[in-house]
């Protein structure tokens, strides 16, 4: 593959053309499993090459952790040479937290099926169209208070941080809860007919439904936006689904769709190549 630009031959499809000092490549998608990570260059809605970062099974050493970082290390580096504006990325969670550690760009998680086409989709119809609105001036509304302390801004900010989030509306805080676990959880609820969702949070007894108007403009697209930011609070370690006796409110009893997560096996290898 040549440079889109100035036709400098490129060692790997969709790299940075040092040449002419030039981007060849929007976004990545990283499809994560377990043993292996599949990297997806567009630019715009064009696929413009695939790349794998693969492990190599061993059994005899108990270096998990290491290979874990060196695996995502492999893959941070692909990503880096492409220099893309964003990285989207799916599948097994600690390879791609790992990974996201390691990289400074923008980095957004996807629903695991149909990453890539989700990501085209979105590339091209500008379905929803993103806010450049820092996160702290998207907190508005009379109700200024959030449940949660430190967590609670934590919960907040996680979503902020979504470009598809507009606006945050802390709502009234209800404190005649019975929940009895400790530790502030969170999370987002069915999209309305509008797009827009809310977000839960639950600090002991106390339950807040805090209005999140996203740039979704119906309910399925309101959904993406939802399990955008699931996952952005499971990753932040927020997210909890409530369960019938600690609920106080109906919209608490909703069951989430997201529960299974694909099991994790540790990678027991070294990093190869592709
Ligand atoms: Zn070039």
């Amino acid at each position: 593959m040549n440079c889109g630009r100035c036709g400098t031959p490129l060692e790997k499809p969709g790299d940075y053309c040092l040449t002419c000092d030039t981007a060849n490549t929007d976004a990545v998608v990283v499809e994560f499993g377990s043993d292996r990570a599949t990297l997806t260059m567009l630019e715009e809605t064009e696929i413009r090459g695939e790349t794998t970062v693969a492990t190599i099974p061993e059994t005899d050493t108990d270096l998990g952790s290491v290979h874990l970082r060196n695996f995502a290390g492999r893959v941070a580096d692909e990503v880096r040479r492409k220099r893309p504006e964003t990285v989207y990325a799916a599948g097994v969670r600690e390879p791609l937290r790992e990974t996201r550690a390691q990289l400074h760009h923008e980095f957004y998680r996807v629903p695991d099926d149909d990453a890539v086409e989700w990501v085209i989709d979105r590339q091209g119809e500008r379905a929803l169209d993103v806010i450049k609105t820092p996160p702290r001036e998207k907190l508005g509304g009379t109700h200024s208070t959030l449940i949660g302390g430190r967590e609670g801004r934590r919960a907040i900010s996680t979503v902020a941080e979504y470009p598809h989030v507009k606006k945050i509306i802390p709502g009234p805080i209800d404190a005649g809860g019975t929940g009895s676990q400790s530790g502030l959880r969170a999370k987002v609820t069915r999209a309305d007919e509008n797009g827009n969702v809310r977000l839960l949070l639950r600090d002991g007894s106390s339950v807040q439904e805090n209005r999140l108007v996203t740039t979704a403009m119906d309910r399925q697209t309101g959904e993406r936006v939802r399990d955008e930011l699931n996952e952005a609070l499971t990753d932040a370690e927020l997210r909890e689904t409530w369960t019938q006796q600690d609920s106080s409110s109906s919209q608490l009893l909703e069951r989430d769709r997201n529960q299974s997560r694909r099991p994790w096996r540790r990678i027991t290898g070294s990093v190869t190549g592709y």
